[in-house]
């Protein structure tokens, strides 16, 4: 038998998230590494979903989801973004954000395209891309004084006749970057003059620190027809494990995404797709207390790297702090740091070179997440306080 991975796939091993969590779980460390909140999400909204299972919505719910998500999700992007799109036609429901993508990019993408990544990326968009026989061209993000930041030349130059999408995360995991204005106009430049299409990963669209918005790329000038808006409520209402997740974007869009997305999950989470309408449609006030409460353990969480000796990149957004670890270890070896972490202070990171094209770019970063009770994070600190020795 000759191997039974495809190809396609090969490098590309078990995600670091299942890897890290599994370390976490053998050396009983606190798990700063994948990015889950340990704590439930709204009342109303696990409610919501308890309410639906003993009602009896327990089947298949519509290809498209349910309508009353489809309407919810419509609605939140015109209350908080100012964006019209149709729930019939425009807005598809899918198994969490991983699913939008893996469908967008396997239903638009021919073999031999390419697609522009911003690196350091989420690690799912490089094995779909691959899965679909394209291929990931990356424009780096460099750590500045002034967060991260791109060279716009290298944008432009990474633009070819098979370029066909950009791929934008913003706010982004890992770099808790938020995309400046002028470059959100760049890249929608770069976009209409070279007639792209931008597929945009939002999950953490409610989660901006010192009251900085998010202003999605379809909201741009020229845009909305050619931009695939993607998120998730894992994020938002601290239900990961639920994996209800959408696409916003034109009819002809959706439907490409829709073709490749109903041979992968068909459809999923029929109790949970009511419960996140109901979180969609919640009060500004639980939007403006979840974005507070976060930005206060980020500050836990930055204070503390920075007692414990590291070079701390400040965070705008998500769950995510990156540092750089050469100040505590000269070789730079984030992966190897990572491994020994858990052994030597009880605490688990994430290795950033992993979300790299060429993994030496980001060998010296390490991420740490902070979505955990301020008691957990403050913990973390204090056993990290033993680096600095
Ligand atoms: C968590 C995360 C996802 C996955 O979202 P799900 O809804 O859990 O599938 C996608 N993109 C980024 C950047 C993430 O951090």
């Amino acid at each position: 038998m000759r191997d039974p991975l495809t190809s396609r796939l090969a490098g590309f091993g078990t995600t670091i998230f299942a890897r890290m969590s599994a370390l976490a779980a053998e050396t009983g460390a606190i798990n700063l590494g994948q990015g889950f909140p340990d704590t439930d999400g709204p009342p109303e909204v696990l409610d919501a979903a308890v309410n639906a299972i003993r009602s009896g919505q327990n089947q298949y719910p519509p290809g498209l989801g349910i309508a009353d998500l489809r309407h919810a999700v419509a609605e939140h992007q015109l209350r908080f973004h100012g964006l019209e799109f149709d729930p019939d036609t425009e807005v598809l429901i899918t198994a969490g954000a991983t699913e939008a993508l893996a469908g967008a990019l396997l239903g638009t993408l021919e073999t031999g395209d390419e697609v522009i990544v911003f690196e350091p990326m989420f690690d799912s968009y490089a094995a779909c891309i691959a899965l679909a026989g394209a291929s990931v061209v990356p424009v780096t993000l460099q750590p500045t004084p002034d967060g991260y930041r791109y060279d716009p030349a290298q944008l432009r130059a990474a633009v070819g006749p098979r370029t066909r999408t950009i791929l934008l995360n913003t706010p982004h995991n890992p770099t808790g970057k938020v995309f400046t204005a002028e470059e959100m106009d760049d890249i929608a430049d770069v976009a209409r003059t070279h007639d792209l299409m931008v597929i945009t990963d939002e999950v953490y669209e409610h989660l901006l620190f010192d009251g900085r918005r998010h202003v999605p790329m379809a909201s741009l000038p020229g845009m909305a027809e050619r931009t695939l808006t993607i998120s998730s409520g894992g994020k938002t209402f601290h239900t990961t494990g639920w994996k209800v997740g959408w696409m916003c974007g034109p009819a002809p869009i959706v439907r490409a995404a829709m073709s490749a997305k109903q041979f992968l999950t068909y459809v999923n989470g029929a109790p949970f797709q009511p419960a996140m309408a109901v979180g969609l449609r919640l009060g500004d006030e639980y939007f403006t207390s979840l974005a507070a409460g976060l930005q206060h353990t980020r500050d836990l969480l930055a204070d503390g790297l920075r007692t414990a000796g590291f070079v701390v990149y400040p965070s705008e957004a998500t769950y995510f702090t990156t540092v750089d670890i050469t100040p505590l270890r000269a070789d730079g070896d984030g992966m190897a740091f990572c491994e020994e972490l858990p052994h030597r202070c009880g605490v688990v990171a994430v290795p950033n070179q992993v979300f790299y094209v060429d993994p030496a770019r980001g060998r010296h970063l390490v991420r740490f997440a902070c979505c955990k009770r301020p008691e957990v994070i403050t913990k973390a600190m204090e056993r990290l306080a033993v680096l600095a020795a």
